[in-house]
């Protein structure tokens, strides 16, 4: 049998969106999927199928996808366990292929939340009558969330989850909803889930206690060891609800140096030398700056002041530093304009929108291509509410009518 191996699922927009205080335009989801896919990230939950304001964003995504603009990356959505959500999120976005499907297993949750509406035996028959119907409309994946896994019983556990592995479910999310579990209990859990059921587990944590990035290493070993496969549930600048969810640099750094995790199979695809950029733009998509002391990506990760300090990691950068500033795509000077700039906004002229894209080296075909493609930028301009960036115009020069379906929106 080949050697289980650890994925990541990024869950930015998803988890991360739905954040109180946290907001993405469709364009800058766009460009997280974008980035996420050059990172070599398994998987990313793109969004809301059921949700109409997504629905353009989506398809249009999904067409990228097709195009070869976004691959190898698989675009997964989010949707209720029910029959109700599956049918809406194929009408809506029909050419969806992988799905998560979530329902609460928590005796909390199933008395507490559902309130004499679903019990134990009706949430399993939710959930597996939900997953034959999605293959039936087109599904080629399904992932079975249980939410609030972490505080269910753990026989219930299994039983659910191996009745999702009957309808036909690829892997169960174990979601540690509240973030209540410690590194030990989740190992134990996860364990005891992964031989039970058999199946590959996808291990989904919040750092309301601090532990998150622990709790996620420690549940992917706990799969590994158990002989299946586990996919990593992370957001870009450990964004999430609350207190947040993994953040993705962190484990992926975990994963490579954190003591004894070397023995453990990291997707190979991964590519560690996109950490600065995706976390730089997604702290300005997320008007959230980044934490002085973030791991790999804060300023200070790699400063140094105190005497013995500075003079240790120039002597020898292993003295002080336990990897490389280069590993994560830092290290490169950044040019800031001091001097005339002309920027490309909602109320743009030809002529300033010509000098902008001059810059960025692409030249239009014709007058009237140039003339669209403006019209285009105004429009995402008044979209992010905040000037583009240079990948943002490129984007919307290189793919103008994927661009135009992004920005539009029929309530
Ligand atoms: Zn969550």
């Amino acid at each position: 049998m080949a050697k289980p191996k650890i994925y990541l699922i990024d869950v930015t927009n998803r988890d991360g969106v739905q954040t109180s205080r946290i907001c993405l335009s469709k364009l800058e989801k766009t460009m997280i999927n974008l980035y996420l896919n050059e990172m070599g990230i398994f998987q990313s939950e793109f969004g809301f199928p059921v949700t109409r304001h997504e629905t353009n964003y989506l398809n249009a995504n999904l067409e990228l996808a097709k195009a070869g603009a976004l691959s190898p990356i698989r675009l997964e959505g989010w949707i209720r366990a029910t029959k109700e959500d599956v049918r809406t999120a194929f009408k809506l976005v029909p050419q969806i292929k992988h799905l998560n499907l979530s329902i609460s297993t928590s005796d909390q949750m199933i008395v507490h939340k559902f309130k004499g509406k679903l019990d134990h035996k009706s949430v399993i028959n939710e959930m597996t009558e939900a997953v034959k119907d999605a293959y039936k409309l087109g599904a080629e994946s399904i992932g079975v969330n249980a939410e609030d896994a972490s505080r269910t019983r753990m026989d219930y556990l299994i039983e659910f989850s191996l009745a999702a592995k009957d309808a036909g479910a690829k892997r169960i999310r174990y979601c540690d909803t509240l973030g209540c579990d410690s590194p030990f209990t989740i190992y134990e859990r996860i364990k005891l889930l992964a031989e039970a059921a058999g199946i590959p587990l996808e291990i989904h944590c919040h750092n309301d206690l601090g532990l998150v990035v622990a709790n996620s290493i420690a549940g992917a070993k706990a799969a590994n060891d158990a002989g299946v496969d586990a996919y990593i549930n992370t957001c870009v600048n450990g964004m999430g609800e609350r207190a947040g969810n993994a953040d993705l640099v962190s484990v992926i750094l975990a994963l490579k140096y954190a003591g004894s995790m070397q023995d453990y199979q990291l997707d190979e695809q991964i590519n560690l030398k996109m950490a600065w950029k995706i976390c730089k733009y997604a702290s300005y998509a997320f008007s959230v700056p980044i934490p002085i002391n973030q791991p790999g990506i804060g300023a200070n990760a790699f400063a140094h002041e105190s005497g013995i300090h500075a003079d240790g990691a120039l002597k020898d950068r292993r003295n002080y530093e336990l990897y490389d500033f280069e590993e994560l795509g830092r290290g490169e000077p950044e040019i800031i304009e001091t001097g005339r700039k002309i920027t490309a906004g909602e109320y743009s002229g030809i002529k300033g929108f010509r000098n902008v894209y001059e810059k960025l080296e692409v030249a239009f075909v014709d007058d009237a291509e140039a003339a669209r493609v403006l019209e285009l930028v105004r429009y995402a301009n008044v979209h992010n509410q905040k000037p583009l960036v240079d990948d943002e115009l490129k984007f919307i020069a290189q793919h103008p009518d994927i661009a135009h379906k992004i920005f539009t929106m029929n309530p």
